[in-house]
């Protein structure tokens, strides 16, 4: 077996007992595939991986022209100007996080004609150089949202500070999933929350994350990344 395919398995098992522990089922995963070559994402596709995600704009675009059949998403900071590379392009955005981008979201699906499926990403430690909502900020930001008729708001997205030890993430992902779990979305559907990555995806999904995004433990990043 290929060191992904070793990896991957390793991911899977270890995303599987995760869920058994807390009675969760339905977790999906994100690769995120930053500054990982297209020859290993063409692998990552042979061994069964669907949804992939990228945080940079200009490095994704090669990539989903390469491999326009699977699922992108976006997991960056997304600036207003380049709304119009991102909808009608990626199946996710992950990162709403101001008032503003929804606004150029709603706009750039509107020209185009689509609907623009999205995460409202939560700072919920308040962290300064972070973007994201602030839970106090949550409910109007979704009650407003629903003036965006082409903007869908499928659920949360977080990205705790980070620590070494994945159980000092844990509260943190246990708040979002209180959070999750008491907002709603009029007229749709508040399903999925995404947190979790490479260092404390199992925390996350013992905390009620069903979508985790993993990229270091996936990809040999020393050995594989392309320069920019
Ligand atoms: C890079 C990145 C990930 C994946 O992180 P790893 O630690 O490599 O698993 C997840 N989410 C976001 C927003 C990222 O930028």
């Amino acid at each position: 077996m290929s060191s992904l395919a070793v990896r991957l398995n390793d991911v899977r098992m270890r995303m599987a007992r995760a869920a058994q522990h807390s009675r969760r089922d339905g977790v999906g995963m994100v690769a995120v595939t930053k500054t990982v070559a297209t020859g290993i994402i063409a692998e990552a596709i042979a061994l069964g991986l669907t949804d992939f995600g990228e945080n940079r704009v200009h490095e994704a675009r090669p990539k989903i022209e390469v491999f326009p059949a699977v699922e992108w998403h976006f997991i960056g900071r997304l600036q207003t100007n380049k709304v119009k590379d991102v909808v009608g392009r990626f199946k996710l955005i992950h990162s709403l996080d101001r008032w503003r981008l929804a606004e150029a979201l709603q706009q750039e699906a509107q020209a185009q004609n689509v609907q623009v499926s999205v995460l409202i990403q939560v700072n919920l430690a308040g962290e300064g150089q972070k973007g994201g909502i602030s839970p106090v900020e949550l409910d109007d930001f979704l009650l407003a949202a629903t003036d965006l008729p082409r903007v869908r708001v499928e659920g949360l997205m977080a990205i705790p500070p980070y620590t070494a030890d994945p159980e000092e993430a844990r509260p943190y992902f246990r708040e979002m999933f209180r959070l999750f779990s008491k907002c709603r979305m009029p007229g749709g559907a508040m399903k999925l929350l995404s947190m979790g990555m490479s260092n404390d995806f199992e925390a996350a999904i013992e905390e009620g994350a069903n979508l985790i995004r993993v990229g270091s433990l996936l990809f040999d990043r020393e050995k594989y990344s392309q320069e920019e």
